[in-house]
Parts: C-alpha cells; structure tokens; sequence
C-alpha cells in the first residue's frame, strides 16, 4: 500500500490524493464507508495515469460521475475511486451544413449544466434530461431517460479510454444502448467525452418545457431526501412504483431506509439509513413482489463494494 500511495502521487503530482475517503459525501444516497484512495479528476491524462498505476498494482479501479446511480458498501471500498471532476466539462459546438448542431462535452459535465448550455444556445433534444442529477459519463453509461427521452435519442459518439487505456471513439451502432445498458457496461471502458447530435427549437418553447419537467420532478419524486432515483428497472409489462404500491410496501422501512411514501419507486435514506439497510430493504422489495405476482424486479442502481 505504502508503494503504492508512493507511485500513485509521482504519476499524479499535481493530483488531491486521498486515503480512507468517506463515500457519503460524494454519493446521492449519503452511505457507504471509506474508499483505500478518492482522486478527483480533472483530466483524461490524470485518469490514465491514475488507472495505469492501479493496473501495475493491481488495485480495484471505481470511476464515478455524481454518484447519483450508486449503493456503497457499508465497509467502503478497496481501491482506488475516481472521480471526474465537475470541471471536467469542457463543451464545444460544431454546426453541419444540414443544420445539425454536434455538441461534444466532456464526461464531468452535469446535466444541468449542459441542459443550461442548451438553452442558451437554443438546441432542443435535451430537455428531458436537465433534470437528472448525474453527469454525461454516467448517464451515457446507463442510457438514463425521463420523460420519453433517453440518450440513445441524442448521442452520436463516444470517446473513452478502453481496458488498454488506448484513446477510442465508438459510434452509436457500437454502444447498443438499450434500457438502462450499454455495451460499455460489459467492458472495463471509461467515459471521456459524448458527441451529441441536436436541432435548432425556440428558447421560449424550450425553457417552457424544461420548467415544466422540472415542476412534475418537484411535485412527484421525494427530492427532500437522499436517494439514487428509481431504485429498480422497468419489468416488462409493467411499472416498478405501481408494483411496489399495489404490494402494499408504501413506505415500507428498514432501519433507515424507506420506500418513499411520495413515490415508491424510489427508495430513500429518511433516517441516518445504512447502506446495508437500503440493500436489505431492496431485497425485501424483490422478495415480496416475486411472491406476490411472479415479477422479477432488478435493481437499476451499481452496487459497489460488499453486499
Ligand atoms: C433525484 C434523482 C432523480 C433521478 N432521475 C433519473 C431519471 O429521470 N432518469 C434516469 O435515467 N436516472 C435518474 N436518476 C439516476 C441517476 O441520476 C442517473 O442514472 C445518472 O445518469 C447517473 O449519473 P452519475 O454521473 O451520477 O453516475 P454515477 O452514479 O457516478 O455512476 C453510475 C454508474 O456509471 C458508471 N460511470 C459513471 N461515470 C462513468 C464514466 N465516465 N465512464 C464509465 N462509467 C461511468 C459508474 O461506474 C457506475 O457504475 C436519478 C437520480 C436521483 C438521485
């Protein structure tokens, strides 16, 4: 370990280091114990040598975005988290002769801020996904959507850094987003940047949409608490909150963990919650509904670390 810390800060000199980082504070959950080492990163050079001299040493290797998809372990992780920076976020725009605005940003980026930039420079296309509270690399990662949106609409490339930390640009035909999954999920491969491909709309009729979506987030989603979102995937046929309430679980507790009473698809950390507590209450969650009408429900949130 000691060789270890010793090579990861000549690699990274100019780099925050930090040993026996608390999860909490870098996951939207606020769970989870401390990670062996958490470096905030700002650059693509930073993350390849970061994951190169993890690689040397064969430490686990965890790249986050927000955190806003994530369930940590109670007893943390062993490793090393990587974290991109929300000034990792570099954005530029680049207009065809057919009118379409490609907008590349790099993976940092929250999307809100990118949702702003798109107001601001009138491009339509990204309403629905101003509101999610991750960054482009996770919401690429995952396929998120809301609304009737999701990123397969919008993306045209990718640049990520692969298992052999070459630096490689894949099209959307190779990414196979699909609900909530993408072929980077199978592969050790790391977000850097996203081309999205957007059209010219009306300011006016975009921030009208975005305000809109906004209000239904606020009104029915438990956004006082800590969460990760919708804590289970869609199972065919049918709507996992629907599920859950019709099971009876509505508010549902264990320690302190709840099935939010505004929302049950979504699970949140009401009281001090553990991690163990969330987990536990998903599996419950599983269990009953099997039992109760025969669904397989999945969890959309990673589990990262021991469970
Ligand atoms: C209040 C709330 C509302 C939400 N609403 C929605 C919604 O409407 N729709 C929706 O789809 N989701 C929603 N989410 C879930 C979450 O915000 C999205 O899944 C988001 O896309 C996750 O992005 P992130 O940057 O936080 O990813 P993280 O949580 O940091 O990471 C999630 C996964 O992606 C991987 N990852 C992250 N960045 C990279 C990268 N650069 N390269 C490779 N892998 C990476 C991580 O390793 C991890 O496995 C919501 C969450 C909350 C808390």
């Amino acid at each position: 370990m000691k060789d270890f810390a010793a090579a990861l800060l000549k690699r990274l000199p100019q780099a925050d280091i930090r040993q026996s980082e608390d999860m909490k504070k870098h996951t939207t959950f606020r769970v989870g114990g401390a990670a062996d080492y958490y470096i905030n990163v700002h650059s693509t050079e930073d993350l390849k040598e970061g994951i190169a001299c993890c690689r040397q040493y064969q430490m686990p290797v965890y790249v986050l975005g927000n955190g806003s998809n994530v369930l940590v372990s109670d007893e943390g992780l062993r490793g090393v988290v990587f974290q991109l920076d929300h000034d990792f976020s570099e954005v530029d725009l680049k207009q065809e002769k057919d009118g379409t605005i490609y907008v590349t940003a790099q993976a940092g980026a929250l999307l809100s801020k990118l949702g702003n930039l798109m107001l601001e420079k009138e491009l339509t296309g990204f309403e629905w996904a101003a509101g999610i509270p991750g960054t482009i690399g996770g919401a690429v990662y995952m396929n998120a959507g809301a609304y009737g949106g999701e990123m397969k609409d919008i993306v045209r490339s990718v640049t990520v850094l692969t298992k052999d930390l070459e630096i490689e640009t894949r099209e959307l035909s190779q990414l196979f987003l699909g609900y909530r999954h993408s072929a980077l999920m199978d592969e050790d491969a790391y977000i850097l940047s996203v081309t999205f491909a957007m059209q010219r709309g009306g300011r006016e009729v975009i921030a009208a949409k975005m305000e809109e979506l906004a209000n239904r987030r606020k009104e029915k989603q438990p956004l006082e608490y800590p969460s990760a979102g919708s804590t289970f995937k869609r199972p065919e046929g049918y709507f996992a909150g629907k599920l859950i309430e019709d099971a009876g679980l509505r508010g549902y507790r264990v320690g302190g963990a709840q099935v939010s009473e505004k929302h049950c698809g979504f699970v949140i950390n009401r009281d001090n919650a553990t991690a163990q507590d969330i987990y536990q209450l998903t599996e419950d969650v599983k269990r009953i509904i099997k039992e109760k009408f025969g669904v397989d429900m999945e969890r959309e949130v990673a589990l990262l670390g021991k469970f």
